[in-house]
């Protein structure tokens, strides 16, 4: 589909994340962690169409700065053979372009000198380094010039002029950075060319330069035995009585929804994955499908996946420490705030004071930002501590009313009162202009939640 690509290299921002262990001993990890480390990705044979920018040493350090910084400057000293730039998903590769305005200087400084930053720390990722860096004074002096204007717009093809698209997933949850990719990059087609989980590979895009909104991915019949639940937001549910009836691949229709079941070599046994995914049609007999969403994933900025319950959990953890103020929390919605670099949870709260002489101060809004994030599960958190993919958690306090003026507007389009329940989450721009406009204080996390690649049992 592009051509040339066998003429220059891939920078690709590749990371390996912590190993975790399971209660009962088990190694756990992504399955992308799992490719880098094994000799199939590390002993490579040379192929012209896949060579990248990073060495190895540096996609697997263990430490993300290490890592990413070592990648940037990989990536800008080789800036004239990249044709493609890319990241696993669309945050990946905005995580890379956030570094490089908080580093550039840095990294200047070592394309000038030829020398390597002492924050790298690694032995192996500095010797590796010391045979790739030579001193560049003019390539510092580009560097420094594209970095310090003002204006970031078309960052991607300033310094990386030969760059043919971008080759991120941007379907699904990461639709939400497509303007921001597009701000970069002066909108450079962007490739999404694989559907993956760690348990089990899924299908690829045989279209790849077509418009994100276009993308289909065609399950590969050979990767698991594939199955399908009938997707019906309005029904009641399963029960014992009426148990699911599963839709075999070759059985699937064509503008239906289905939730995806997998049987894998692995011995996993029609396990639900949790994506739901639409037909949009066939090559030979194989369906082809549209990545509709996650189920019941409220908040999503990396990998991590927030959902209604864990939300609830976490408000009700945090609104406790409001208990001595006489304070409660009455409503309380939510808001994926991928803005700022890294991206944000934003959880608008609506207090009840009951004593406006001792009502909460920014200190114990600060403290329940915090227990918010000690609620979240274990891949937000190590997105917060390891790999610095999500910032700060935010609490946003409305004024009171807010949230019936919020029913209102529902109301004006057509809710129904009876029915009417305060969504969980929002992204709709009018609510988010109505709920901004009532906010009257703010409150960052001031600390980072509790993780370590222990799990807990
Ligand atoms: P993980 O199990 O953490 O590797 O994540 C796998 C999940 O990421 C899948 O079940 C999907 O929800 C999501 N995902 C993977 N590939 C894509 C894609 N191409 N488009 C949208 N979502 C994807």
């Amino acid at each position: 589909y592009v051509p040339g690509l066998d003429k220059g290299k891939g920078l690709y921002f590749l990371f390996v994340k912590s190993e975790t262990r399971t209660p009962g001993g088990l190694l756990a990890r992504p399955v992308l962690t799992s490719y880098y480390k094994s000799e199939h990705f590390k002993t490579r044979p040379y192929d012209p169409y896949n060579v990248y920018t990073s060495p190895n040493e540096a996609i697997l350090c263990p430490d993300s700065f290490q890592s990413m910084y070592t990648q940037m400057l990989c990536g800008l000293q080789d800036r004239h053979q990249v044709l493609r730039v890319g990241a696993v998903f669309a945050s990946g590769l905005l995580r890379a372009i956030r570094f490089l305005q908080l580093n550039w200087r840095q990294l200047s400084q070592d394309i000038e000198t030829g020398t390597l930053n002492q924050k790298v720390t690694d032995p192996s990722l500095r010797e590796c380094m010391g045979k790739i860096l030579k001193p560049d004074p003019e390539l510092a002096r580009f560097v420094r010039h594209e970095c310090s204007k003002e204006s970031w717009e078309g960052i991607i093809t300033r310094i990386w002029p030969n760059t043919k698209y971008l080759d991120v997933i941007v379907t699904g949850a990461m639709a939400q950075y497509i303007p921001t990719l597009d701000y970069y990059s002066g909108g450079l087609p962007k490739a999404c060319t694989m559907y993956a989980s760690s348990e089990c590979y899924f299908g690829l895009n045989l279209n790849p330069m077509c418009k994100p909104s276009e993308v289909s991915y065609t399950i590969m019949p050979n990767m698991a035995y594939f199955e399908f639940l009938p997707h019906d937001p309005n029904s009641a549910g399963f029960t014992r009585d009426s148990p699911p009836k599963l839709v075999d691949l070759v059985d699937v229709e064509i503008g239906k929804e289905y939730e995806l079941v997998i049987t894998t070599y692995a011995g996993l046994c029609r396990y639900l994955v949790g994506d739901i995914l639409r037909v949009t049609g066939f090559h030979n007999s194989a369906p082809q499908f549209h990545f509709v969403r996650r189920k019941n994933v409220l908040l999503s900025i990396d990998s991590d996946k927030t959902d209604e319950a864990e939300l609830q959990k976490a408000v009700e953890n945090a609104s406790r420490l409001l208990r001595e103020f006489n304070t409660s929390v009455v409503e309380y919605t939510s808001y994926a705030d991928t803005k700022t670099i890294p991206g944000h949870y934003v959880i608008y709260w609506e207090l009840l004071v009951k004593d406006a002489a001792n009502s909460p101060t920014d200190d114990v809004l600060k403290q329940c930002c915090l227990a918010m994030e000690e609620s979240m599960n274990s891949v937000y958190r190590q997105g917060r501590v390891a790999d610095n993919s999500i910032g700060p958690l935010e609490i946003r306090v409305v004024r009171n009313g807010t949230f019936e003026e919020l029913m209102d507007y529902a109301i004006s389009r057509g809710a129904s009162i009876n029915q009417y329940k305060v969504p969980r989450c929002v992204n709709f721009t009018p609510i988010m202009e109505l709920l901004d406009s009532r906010v009257v204080s703010t409150h960052f996390s001031p600390a980072l939640p509790h993780w370590t690649p222990e799990r807990r049992r």
